[in-house]
């Protein structure tokens, strides 16, 4: 680029987005400033696993160099998906094989190999931006809980799904989809919960009945993260009594709910030695976009929070960064970066989000399993909607 050399460029957010986009300039020779709220690498647990597909994160990994470090804990045995009914009943069961395409990392190991990646001293932990101020030269000031002010000629909002860097593109905000989750996990699970490690085999699978379902996915280092869905109200389990913080009398609450099932899908919830988290799952409108803004855009979560009922949310986020640094460093200015980017992002956003929609409303409806099986079918089997 030859306006702005050296442009002065803040990435909000240290997810895989706003680390992706930090390495990527990186390479292409160019640096950023990264700020995160979170007070250092370890503060929280960074979640379950995560498949990166072929089109889109690990297209990321490549642009952004990393191929070496991703197939060094990427987990290619791990990509099976069954789908059972609440009878135990095996409806679908598919193994991809070594050929698969859509290898499992775990998100700590994610994060890791990104954070190792970057310059020292690239990411500013303990920085919660508050807010931002457009100025007279263009740029935009930076202003954060920790009384830090700094002045920028881009900044990217990779900060997630309650962006603070959205309200100033658009007046869009997360909806509820209708869905809650409720998570939980089991440790050493191939020592001492065979069976468990046998129902979900390598890989993961989801028991369906109308309105709920159970899902278990195999993580590394002998763990499954579990995850109880429900479609209802927003706040309905702790109107219906369920509270988190009781651990045993929330158990009893959840085996109450799938009282009728088989046993061996109970044994998720009565072995399950994690703590409980409730998660309403939010999406932005589908078609999600804003007018150009000089100097700010959005990636990822951002820009295009959707249901994780497609495992594209990640896969999107890594993309949207690799392409706006690979656009930042080619082209004449930062507004031609921002607009070429936002044109590409746009239309598959809105493709990602309406299909995500789509599949979370069949997924978990009065119409489960087996429209969720017809669906899986007709999208999933044959690899086209993945990517
Ligand atoms: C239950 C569940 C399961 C999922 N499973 C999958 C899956 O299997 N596959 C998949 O592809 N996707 C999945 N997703 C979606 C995926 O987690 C997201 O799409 C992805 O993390 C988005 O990455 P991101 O970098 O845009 O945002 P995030 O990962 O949300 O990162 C945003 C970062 O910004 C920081 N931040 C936020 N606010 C501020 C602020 N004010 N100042 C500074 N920093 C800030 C946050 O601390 C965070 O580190 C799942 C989501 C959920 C809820």
């Amino acid at each position: 680029m030859t306006k702005k050399q050296t442009p002065r460029i803040a990435i909000i957010g240290a997810g895989p987005g706003g680390l992706t986009l930090a390495r990527v300039l990186q390479v292409r020779g160019l640096s950023a400033m990264v700020f995160e709220q979170e007070a250092s690498p370890t503060e929280r647990s960074q979640g379950g696993t995560l498949d990166l597909h072929q089109d889109t994160g690990q297209k990321a990994i490549r642009m952004a160099g990393l191929t070496d470090e991703f197939r060094a804990v990427a987990r290619y045995e791990d990509q099976r998906s069954r789908l059972l009914d609440k009878n135990g009943t095996i409806l679908l069961d598919e193994d991809p094989g070594s050929a698969g395409d859509h290898p499992e990392v775990d998100r700590t190991e994610l994060r890791a190999i990104l954070l190792d990646s970057l310059a020292s001293g690239a990411v500013h932990w303990g920085c919660n931006l508050r807010s931002l101020r457009p100025m007279s030269d263009g740029c935009h000031e930076l202003i954060f809980e920790n009384g830090l002010r700094e002045t920028f000629d881009l900044v990217v909002g990779a900060d997630g799904a309650w962006s603070r860097v959205r309200p100033l593109l658009s007046q869009a905000v997360p909806l509820y989809t209708g869905v809650t989750f409720i998570e939980t996990g089991l440790d050493q699970v191939d020592e001492e919960h065979p069976a468990v490690a046998q129902l979900v085999g390598h890989g993961s699978m989801s028991a369906l009945a109308p309105n709920k379902g159970l899902s278990a996915q195999r993580n590394g280092h002998g763990h499954i993260r579990i995850y109880v869905a429900f479609r209802c109200p927003f706040k309905w389990e702790t109107e219906a009594g369920f509270n988190e913080e009781q651990p045993e009398a929330a158990r009893a609450w959840l085996l109450k709910q799938f009282a009728d099932w088989h046993p061996s899908l109970q044994a998720l919830l009565q072995e399950c030695n994690d703590h409980f988290v409730v998660r309403p799952l939010y999406m932005l409108p589908v078609g999600h976009r804003w007018d150009f803004h000089s100097g700010v855009t959005l990636l990822g979560d951002a820009a295009h929070l959707m249901s994780p009922a497609t495992g594209q949310g990640v896969n999107l986020a890594m993309l949207d960064a690799a392409e706006l640094g690979w656009a930042i460093s080619e082209r004449q200015s930062l507004d031609e970066a921002i607009h070429t980017y936002e044109q590409l992002m746009f239309p598959r956003a809105l493709a990602a989000n309406r299909f995500a929609d789509e599949s979370l409303n069949v997924f978990i409806s009065s119409d489960a399993p087996y429209g969720a099986l017809t669906h899986v079918r007709q999208h999933f089997i044959s690899g086209q909607a993945l990517d």
